[in-house]
């Protein structure tokens, strides 16, 4: 799957996400990152990006033509290379992060995890020129009802939640599916050794060996546990039939 992300700061994308489980998958050529500097694309000779808001008010509004330009320069990129595989140009999915979009999900992950690229944009001072928003954006997300200087570390949330649903991404591959948010619950408490640490023993069941029983108190935790920290999810799931 290939990420591509339009930002004014694309060293913070590739520092932020060359690591770890990500930084692997990347190596390993699973995903691929493709950070492009929206500053690369005006025309001002002074390689402005930004200007002041129509009708007054504080701080810079970012303008419309070096994220167009961007964005077509991206889509350019997509297409020579599905060209080259003897593939269609599918539908591109170009995800602008603001604080005014739907609030970004477990279930919007494994949506976005379907397509074979995304392409993002990130936002900074006061936001984009409405009308760039416009002409090239499809959805708008928010990680959360508060107001970051800018979209990076959103898209990092974002991106890293969808990679580590893409096939291969975790070595693991049950661990993405059997976690917190499927069927709606929190997943149980987890454990590793010492059996006992500072006085606290591990609980029986998990020593047992016996995998039904372990089965059973897990989901019964994780019933409890969701009950007890987000009620929301436990009726969501017990409407849907889930629990
Ligand atoms: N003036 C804008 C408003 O009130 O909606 C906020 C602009 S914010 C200071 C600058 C940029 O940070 C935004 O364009 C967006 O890209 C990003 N941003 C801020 N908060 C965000 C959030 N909660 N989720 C996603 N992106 C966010």
């Amino acid at each position: 799957m290939e990420f591509h992300v339009m930002t004014l700061f694309p060293e913070m994308i590739v520092q932020g996400l060359s690591t770890s489980v990500l930084g692997r998958a990347i190596a390993r050529g699973i995903i691929s990152l493709n950070a492009v500097n929206i500053r690369d694309y005006t025309l001002d000779k002074h390689k402005r990006v930004d200007d002041y808001p129509y009708g007054g008010g504080a701080g810079m509004v970012m303008s419309a033509d070096p994220v167009v330009r961007c964005c077509r320069s991206v889509f350019e990129k997509i297409e020579e290379k599905k060209r080259g595989e003897g593939k269609e140009a599918g539908r591109r999915r170009v995800i602008y992060l603001t604080p005014q979009g739907r609030t970004f999900s477990q279930e919007m992950a494994r949506e976005f995890a379907k397509e074979e690229e995304l392409v993002f944009l990130c936002g900074h001072y006061e936001g984009i020129d409405e009308r760039a928003v416009e002409m090239v954006v499809t959805d708008q997300v928010s990680i959360g009802d508060y107001v970051l200087t800018g979209g990076e570390l959103a898209v990092m949330v974002v991106i890293d939640a969808v990679a580590r649903l893409v096939p291969g991404v975790l070595n693991n591959g049950d661990s993405a599916e059997f976690e917190t948010f499927h069927d709606h619950l929190l997943e149980y408490p987890q454990y590793t050794r010492p059996e006992v640490y500072e006085g606290r023993a591990v609980p029986e069941v998990l020593l047992s060996g016996h995998h039904a029983k372990i089965e059973q108190w897990r989901r019964q935790q994780s019933i409890e546990r969701t009950r007890a920290l987000r009620p929301e999810l436990l009726e969501r799931a017990v409407k849907e039939g889930l629990v």
